[in-house]
Order: C-alpha cells, then sequence, then structure tokens
C-alpha cells in the first residue's frame, strides 16, 4: 500500500475519537432520517450554519416529513425559505419531496443523485450520513484538510485533483459512514479552518500531518485563480401607491429563477412619480455582482404591469430575495 493511502488508513480512527468528543450540538444532528438529511444538506449549500440552524428547526416544525412537505404549496416552502438564499434549492427540495412522497426514499447512490437539487457532495453527504453507505462528500472543506494531511500540491480546480481525492477517502471509509463524513466537516469547519491560522494544536492528526511538519499548513490547498465576477448596475424601485408597494416576478430562468422583486431595471430606471428617497446597495452571488441605486418612489397614476400588495401582504406571501435587503427597509 502507498505511503499516502497508509497516511489517511491511519488518520481515520484519530478522527472519529476527536469527533465523538469534540463534535458541535447542532439541531440536524440531533434526529436523523433520510430527508431531514436531505433538507439541512441543501439548506447547508453555500450557506453558513449559522445561518441555516434557526431556519432549520422552523422547517422541520412545518414539514416534518416529505409527505408533509410534498403536499405544500411552493410559495409558502420559498416563504419559509426565505433569507437563506439561492432559492432554487427550495424548489428543488420541494420536487424531491414529492417524488419521495410517491416513490419513498432512494436506498443507492445513483438514485439519491438523482434526486432535484442532489450534486455529488450532497449525494456522498446524504449516502454517508442517512444511508450508512461509503461515498465520499468532496468539499471546500475536506479538498483542504486533505491536502494539508498529505502535503497534496496537486490543483484542487482540477476535477481530477477532486476525483483522485474522492477515490482515495472512498477506499479508506470505516463502517461508521456517518460520523466520517461529519468528522471531516467538522474539522474542517472548526479546526483546519481556511482563513487565518489553522488550529493544529487542536488537531487530532497534528502528528500525522504533512503540511504540518513542514510548518506550510497555510500553503494549501493550492487552488488556481477564480475568473472575476461581472458587475450588473443596477436600479431598483420600491414603488409606492397608497399603502401598497408594485412587486414583479423574475424570469423563470437564471438568477433568483421566478421569484418577487421590487421592479428591477439594468442601469438607470424610467421616471415613473417622484423620488422621495435613495440609496445604494451591493449584492454578491457566485458569480455576479449587482451594485444597485435603490429609489422609493410615489408612483404617478400611469398603468403599470406589476401587482400591488402591502407591507402586510409582502411578509406573509411574498419571498423577496436578501439581495433586495436594503431596500425592504422602506417598506412600512
Ligand atoms: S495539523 Fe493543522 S494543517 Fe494539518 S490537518 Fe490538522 S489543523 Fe490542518
Amino acid at each position: 500500500m502507498d505511503q499516502t493511502r497508509q497516511l489517511m488508513r491511519d488518520a481515520v480512527p484519530l478522527l472519529l475519537q476527536w469527533y465523538r468528543v469534540c463534535k458541535r450540538d447542532l439541531p440536524w444532528r440531533r434526529v436523523r432520517t433520510p430527508y431531514s438529511t436531505l433538507v439541512s444538506e441543501l439548506m447547508l449549500q453555500q450557506t453558513r450554519v449559522e445561518a441555516v440552524k434557526e431556519r432549520f428547526v422552523r422547517f422541520m416544525q412545518r414539514f416534518p416529513t416529505a409527505e408533509a412537505l410534498a403536499a405544500a404549496d411552493e410559495e409558502a416552502v420559498l416563504k419559509l425559505w426565505e433569507g437563506l438564499g439561492y432559492y432554487a434549492r427550495a424548489r428543488n427540495l420541494h420536487k424531491a419531496a414529492k417524488r419521495i412522497a410517491t416513490e419513498g426514499f432512494p436506498q443507492t447512490e445513483v438514485g439519491v443523485r438523482s434526486l432535484p437539487g442532489v450534486g455529488e457532495y450532497t449525494a456522498g453527504a446524504i449516502c454517508s450520513i442517512a444511508l450508512g453507505l461509503p461515498v465520499p462528500a468532496v468539499d471546500g472543506n475536506v479538498l483542504r484538510i486533505i491536502t494539508r494531511l498529505t502535503a497534496d500540491g496537486s490543483n484542487v480546480g482540477d476535477a481530477a485533483t477532486r476525483a483522485r481525492i474522492a477515490a482515495e477517502l472512498r477506499a479508506v471509509y470505516p463502517p461508521q459512514t456517518d460520523a466520517f463524513c461529519e468528522a471531516l466537516m467538522e474539522l474542517g469547519a472548526i479546526v483546519c479552518v481556511p482563513n487565518g491560522a489553522p488550529a493544529c494544536g487542536a488537531c487530532p492528526w497534528n502528528g500525522l500531518c504533512r503540511a504540518h511538519a513542514a510548518g506550510r499548513e497555510e500553503a494549501y490547498p493550492i487552488r488556481s485563480e477564480k475568473p472575476a465576477r461581472r458587475v450588473v448596475e443596477g436600479t431598483v424601485l420600491v414603488l409606492r401607491r397608497g399603502n401598497a408597494y408594485a412587486l414583479e416576478k423574475r424570469p423563470p430562468g437564471g438568477l433568483l429563477a421566478g421569484l418577487w422583486q421590487f421592479p428591477f431595471f439594468e442601469g438607470a430606471a424610467p421616471d415613473l412619480g417622484r423620488t422621495i428617497a435613495e440609496k445604494r446597495a451591493k449584492h454578491v452571488f457566485t458569480h455576479v455582482e449587482w451594485h444597485m441605486t435603490g429609489k422609493l418612489v410615489e408612483a404617478d397614476g400611469r398603468p403599470l404591469p406589476y401587482i400591488w400588495a402591502t407591507a402586510g401582504q409582502i411578509a406573509e406571501r411574498y419571498a423577496i430575495p436578501s439581495a433586495f435587503k436594503a431596500f425592504a427597509e422602506w417598506i412600512v
């Protein structure tokens, strides 16, 4: 067996032991079902643990089973998802629940991977955590800790590197697939952290880790430069008429697909009334940045192609993406 494989094998029991003692008490770790794991993993995609905690509890209280979620109205699901962003996840979760409610939860890697919204990483997490299958979940955290442990200088931006590391992990997977998968994530989240110095003193691998032995922890992972984000200059109109505000639905495809928003214009907006207040805000998506000028406008009497909703109706029924949060403060 090559030395790196042996190193990874030696690392497994140390990690599991550390995890038993040091794991955080997180709501989705208290009661696990395949469905609750699907919910938590979709919520956690590109979202911080702290932002998910409370919303996960609320979501599971309202939709404790796939059947309950399948029976819900999409607007209600989106409303409960409000603030988490990346709303396509909520729609996919809803679709997945409908399939699970009729066909049951899939029991194989291929079946899990075929659920809407479930990519390679999420499938690995669900298989390992909820189904006892040795399927690695390789994200940035796992790439970081494994490349540090093994002092692997390959570019983790390459699919081939990720596939190789996944194969290495698959080869050393222990029978406790759930604890192993979560322990890898936990080590990356609280000890072998990405920014600032990793807490090697508290790490179960500090006697094995090649990067630590060389004092080069922060040299890993090696990553190619990301392309710069595209910047979109836009204008957001919070149009008021009496005590109602204008809302429009975004197009069915692309960014924030099908969600409600205040009328948004790339570049300048047409003059639709008297401007009462104005402010700038920025929202950063994965590939795009919106630099927005927001205007609170008393709409003149011309007919406009929007729906009109009061503050109460917006709070109750319409999920407004957090990109518009700075302007939602004008809704009273
Ligand atoms: S010893 Fe340090 S660098 Fe190595 S895995 Fe642990 S925290 Fe990361």
